[in-house]
């Protein structure tokens, strides 16, 4: 099983659309992974532990702690219209990931 890509910047996206406006993305049918392939849907995981590509699970690392800062940093600016409750929120889920993926 593979990480999704672009789970990082979907996930988040997700997280603070879906908590601010009530509002889910859809989810494409294939996608490209971590490891640089491009897989049905269904053969990536969304669940850290799900996950036994190894390329794939330090990239979604990498990423989720990446994001982890986007949403910190997100969090200090002024005014960008959504709750920062929210943003530390999706910060700490993304952190909380990465340490999932690093432990195997
Ligand atoms: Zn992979």
């Amino acid at each position: 099983m593979h990480v999704d890509a672009k789970l990082h910047s979907d996930a988040a996206t997700r997280i603070v659309l879906a908590d601010a406006f009530g509002l889910v993305s859809d989810l494409p049918t294939t996608v490209e992974t971590g490891c640089g392939q491009r897989v049905p849907y269904a053969m990536t995981a969304s669940r850290p532990e799900g996950v036994t590509c190894t390329a794939c699970r330090e990239f979604a690392a990498e990423q989720h702690a990446d994001a982890a800062e986007q949403a910190l940093r997100l969090a200090r600016m002024p005014g960008i219209g959504v709750p920062i409750d929210d943003l530390l929120r999706a910060a700490r889920a993304h952190r909380d990931l990465a340490e999932r993926y690093r432990e195997a």
